[in-house]
């Protein structure tokens, strides 16, 4: 039962793929998150540099530490100070080699949808940095951009600002309650459509497993 609910799901990712090539992506299947893994350390030729957008996917992958060492220059956001100083790691990665995220949702249409508190993530991910690296899990995929945008707010939202223990309503009641709070945890929502502008910008790796919020 298990490898017929996978292969099903093989399919709705190669029809994902076919959908984000014709918009100009470098999209990647990926089986498990130790193949999207090593996918994503080779696309990174070794002396780049990279930048990170907070992500729970990236940790899941295990891909801080190879990120930190030698091979790499990291700009490390999660290894400053104080915050004054994560805030100028981060606008410094704006200009990085690579810029290494998730996104929120991705829609059969092949829209990337994302939120963010700061904006660093969803501003590197639209301009900045040479390249981008998505890297998403098969719970990311929906219907529509409106469910996305559904995904984020009922789901994703909550569920960062408790992780990550921003002072908002939802960290303490677990459901968006429109808040305007000096730490809203969705201050920037972003819409990508297609990755036409840039060419060979944008790799998506799209992993059949569920990975991240
Ligand atoms: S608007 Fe406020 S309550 Fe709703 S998800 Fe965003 S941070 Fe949470």
């Amino acid at each position: 039962m298990k490898e017929i609910k996978k292969n099903i799901r093989k399919s709705q990712i190669l029809e994902l793929i076919d959908t984000l090539s014709k918009k100009n992506y470098t999209p990647i299947y990926a089986d498990n998150i130790v193949e999207a893994r090593d996918i994503v350390l080779n696309l990174i030729p070794h002396g780049s540099s990279i930048a990170l957008g907070g992500s729970v996917t990236i940790n899941e992958l295990n891909l801080i530490e190879p990120f930190k060492s030698n091979n790499y220059k990291l700009f490390d956001r999660y290894n400053q100070p104080d915050w004054p100083s994560t805030v100028e790691c981060m606008r410094q990665g704006l200009l990085a080699d690579y810029f290494v995220t998730s996104t929120n949702a991705i829609t059969k249409n092949g829209e990337l949808i994302q939120m963010d508190s700061g904006g660093n993530r969803v501003a590197s991910l639209l301009y900045g940095p040479k390249n981008a690296i998505v890297i998403c899990g098969i719970n990311k995929l929906v219907d529509t951009c409106q469910d996305g945008l559904n995904r984020i707010q009922e789901f994703v939202g909550p569920l960062n600002s408790k992780r990550i223990n921003h002072k908002t309503p939802c960290n303490i009641s677990g459901k968006c309650e429109n808040c305007n709070t000096k730490q809203r945890i969705c201050n920037f929502t972003t819409i990508v459509k297609s990755g036409e502008r840039v060419d060979g910008k944008t790799f998506i790796v799209i992993i059949n497993e569920e990975v991240g919020y």
